[in-house]
């Protein structure tokens, strides 16, 4: 049995990414591995996953979740050996700080070395991040910009602007971090499967669902 948290879904649910949890939910089934998804609800303690999974919200409801996720001790289950998928204002949260409204910087949790400042203008749209030779499609929709510290990007935006207009997101140990929305795992099933074999620790065995068409035809239309 995987288990995954869905980090405080009423604060961070306004872009769908709920959806990546259900999206990996459905690939284990589709392997018959048992997946137990946990929403949890802010000032509520984090349950004992193997994953959290933190979606995008909007700049107050951002600051109350980093708030509740560094009383409730995420850091601390990060460094016991906890993965983390991280999205938009997840992904900010994460940072030493990010910008607010006002240009006010706010602290982040400190997990990963990068800061998130008010953009010139806000970034709507579709996205292309080229991890590798491989292509994560999705769409952002944020007014924040990330600069990337000591730490990897998860890849290069050939669409759209992701961190800076260069990088997307970032990889830290067992945390991955995008600003791609979509849900990205539901729109790529090829990283949900690369995230599926790291909570099982072995390789998966390939299956082919209307989400690898879907993903085919949306890397033909926008790559
Ligand atoms: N509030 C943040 C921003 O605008 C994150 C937005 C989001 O999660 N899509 O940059």
């Amino acid at each position: 049995m995987i288990s995954v948290a869905l980090v405080y879904p009423e604060l961070l649910g306004t872009y769908g990414d709920g959806g990546n949890a259900l999206a990996l939910q459905h690939r284990a089934r589709l392997r018959g591995i048992d997946l137990l998804v946990t929403p949890v609800r802010h000032s509520e303690p984090l349950p004992d996953a193997q994953l959290f999974i933190i979606g995008g919200g909007e700049d107050g409801p951002q600051r109350l979740a980093t708030d509740e996720l560094r009383r409730a001790g995420l850091a601390e289950r990060v460094a016991d050996g906890a993965h983390v998928l991280a999205v938009c204002a997840g992904l900010q949260i994460l940072g030493k700080s990010f910008a607010v409204a006002g240009d006010a910087s706010y602290d982040g949790l400190g997990l990963v070395d990068a800061v998130t400042v008010r953009g010139s203008e806000r970034r709507v749209g579709d996205i292309v991040t080229r991890v590798g030779n491989r292509m994560l499609v999705g769409f952002e929709n944020h007014g924040g910009e990330t600069r990337l510290g000591d730490v990897a990007p998860l890849g290069l935006v050939s669409k759209g602007f992701g961190n800076d207009g260069r990088t997307d997101g970032f990889v830290s140990g067992r945390i991955r971090a995008t600003y791609l929305h979509g849900p990205v795992l539901a729109q790529n099933p090829w990283w949900c499967d690369e995230i599926l074999v790291d909570l099982v620790g072995h390789e998966l065995e390939p299956v082919v669902s209307v989400a690898d068409a879907l993903y085919t035809a949306r890397c033909a239309a926008l790559g």
